[in-house]
């Protein structure tokens, strides 16, 4: 350990106390584990109290030179997790600070700490009664609400995009000082909270996936819960219907956004992922599943080359309307064309465990993901996506409660790229994905995900076993595979793992220039987050 980094652990304890300061092994131990099997030296760990201490902790950081790596609640599992992208960081956990700061319940806005998890947010507004929607990530319920806004990550409620539902942040710069933007300064807090451009300069982009400054608080326009919530669930029988799937979708989204909120296709691998075992024993040369297997496992969960999943929001009449549209839209290219509500799908479940036998558990599984599935898309927070992360876990059974797929061992990197909705551009992704990740002992698991009418965003969740250091070695390299070849045809993440800031540095050079040079006047010492998408 430097004397530089000793010294400032110990101004640290001065500030916190010594139980909320770690050194280097101690992080280690608490912060280490990653999904995606990366390893970082930690410099040590801080976990503040409250907001009002985060200026004099970067102060102490400026004045020894030790960088400091902030987290929320550290769940960026598929991306890194708690680590930083540089060795030699203290992560600064701001997961403690938890409040609710306000909540204008007419109006519809809440501003939140770094630690409020979706969780939080849903206990709240279900005990006070507030008729809003969490806006959910697959993350499950302890992840939290500002960190995933910060990351420009998206889930399934009304407001997809969680960074643009953002309204309002306060930000501790590198040099303590706190920036609240000008709006709030010259006009106050009330309409700072209401308009997301603020005033002057919009300063707001700055600090998402940048490592700017750190943020403490958060105000985030919500959902109202609306008078209908439905998905409509729709399969392609043969893998040549794709193309036309993708058209007849993005002229949904045209047509119908916002009743239609969004569409999820996901092939077979990503929906037995989240559905079915691993079948371990049924594996080709390679060590994937092999072809006679996947498609039994097709037969007995009901799962088709690829399943749709839209929902749909609004009154009564308006959802009513958008099915008929949907129906009319997706006729001819869909097969089991299915609208359910939360009531319905409830039904359902109950209905499944009367089916005896292997069919019936099958199907028991499946009405039980369609309901949790339901609660998610009406803005209530649960696992329903994280079974994914253990599918190649060798024993998903012990799994935690709530699970935390980086603390169980389970290996995962997130491929995301940006896909554009057009019919040819998702056949040559589809195919580009499955011949690589096969190449490297992958399972295919994909998913389009619409951000609006013109995109979508596949998410590839590069499952492996972690207990083994080759398949972690073979996941490593298929996603520099992918970013490689996807770019080469036209695909590019909107997200990266900590491991691919290296390459993203030698693709952008400009950029990351113009983001050091912005970063050398706010942040000359290189004190929060180093090395993050610059
Ligand atoms: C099965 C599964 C499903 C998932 N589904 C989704 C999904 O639907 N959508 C999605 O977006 N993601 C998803 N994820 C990825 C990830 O788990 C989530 O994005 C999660 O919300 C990120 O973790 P966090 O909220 O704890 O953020 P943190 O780990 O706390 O933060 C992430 C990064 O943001 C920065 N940061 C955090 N807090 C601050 C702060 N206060 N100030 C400055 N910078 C900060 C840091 O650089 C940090 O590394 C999924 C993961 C899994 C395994």
């Amino acid at each position: 350990m430097t004397t530089s980094l000793r010294d400032a652990l110990d101004a640290w304890r001065q500030l916190l106390g010594a139980p909320r300061v770690d050194d280097g092994d101690r992080a280690w131990a608490r912060y280490g584990a990653d999904t995606t099997a990366a390893t970082r030296q930690l410099g040590g760990a801080l976990r503040a109290a409250s907001a009002d201490q985060v200026p004099e902790i970067v102060r102490i950081a400026s004045r020894f030179g030790v960088p400091v790596h902030p987290i929320s609640t550290g769940r960026n599992w598929g991306y890194g997790s708690a680590l930083p992208v540089n060795h030699g960081c203290v992560i600064l956990d701001l997961g403690e600070l938890r409040r609710i700061v306000a909540f204008d319940a007419e109006l519809g806005v809440v501003t939140v700490e770094p630690g409020v998890t979706q969780a939080d947010l849903a206990q709240f507004l279900a005990q006070a009664q507030h008729d809003f929607l969490v806006p959910v990530s697959g993350a499950g319920g302890t992840a939290s609400l500002l960190a995933n806004a910060l990351e420009r990550g998206y889930g399934v409620t009304p407001h997809t995009d969680h960074f643009a539902a953002v309204t309002w942040m306060e930000v501790v710069l590198a040099d303590g000082t706190v920036h609240r933007g000008m709006l709030h300064e010259a006009g106050g807090p009330e309409l700072a909270s209401l308009f997301r451009w603020g005033l002057g300069m919009y300063t707001q982009g700055l600090f998402t996936q940048s490592g700017l400054g750190i943020v403490t608080q958060m105000s985030i326009a919500l959902a109202r819960r609306p008078e209908s919530v439905a998905v409509c669930l729709f399969s392609l029988k043969d893998e040549a219907l794709l193309e036309a799937a993708a058209v007849a979708i993005r002229q949904a989204m045209q047509r119908l956004h916002p009743t239609l909120g969004a569409v999820n296709l996901m092939n077979r691998h990503r929906v037995l992922s989240m559905s079915a075992p691993y079948p371990w024993d049924h594996l080709d040369a390679q060590g994937l599943i092999d072809a006679p297997t996947l498609q039994a496992l097709g037969r007995q969960f009901q799962v088709f080359p690829w399943t749709g999943f839209a929902t749909l929001y609004g009154t009564r009449r308006m959802v009513r309307a958008a099915q008929a549209e949907l129906r009319q839209l997706l006729g001819g290219i869909a097969s089991r064309l299915l609208f359910v509500t939360p009531r319905r799908a409830d039904t359902l479940a109950r209905l499944a465990r009367w089916v005896p036998g292997a069919s019936g558990r099958g199907l028991q599984r499946l009405t039980q993901s369609l309901r949790s599935s339901l609660e998610l898309v009406a803005g209530r927070p649960n696992e329903t996506a994280l079974p994914l992360a253990y599918w190649r876990h060798r024993h998903p059974e012990r799994a935690a409660s709530p699970k935390n797929p980086a603390a169980d061992g389970c290996g995962l990197i997130w491929y995301a790229p940006l896909v554009p909705m057009r019919a040819d551009a998702v056949r040559r992704y589809a195919e580009m994905v499955g011949e690589v990740t096969r190449a490297h002992g992958l399972e295919p698991l994909i998913t389009f995900t619409t951000l609006g009418d013109r995109v979508f965003d596949s998410t590839v969740p590069l499952v492996f076993d972690r207990s083994d250091p080759a398949a972690c070695a073979r996941a490593q390299a298929c996603w520099h595979a992918l970013l490689a070849r996807g770019r080469e045809a036209g695909f590019f993440p909107y997200r990266f793992p900590i491991q691919g800031m290296e390459p993203l540095r030698q693709l952008a050079p400009e950029s990351c220039a113009l983001s050091e040079r912005i970063h050398r006047s706010l942040d000359p010492q290189g004190l929060i987050a180093p090395g993050r998408y610059r």
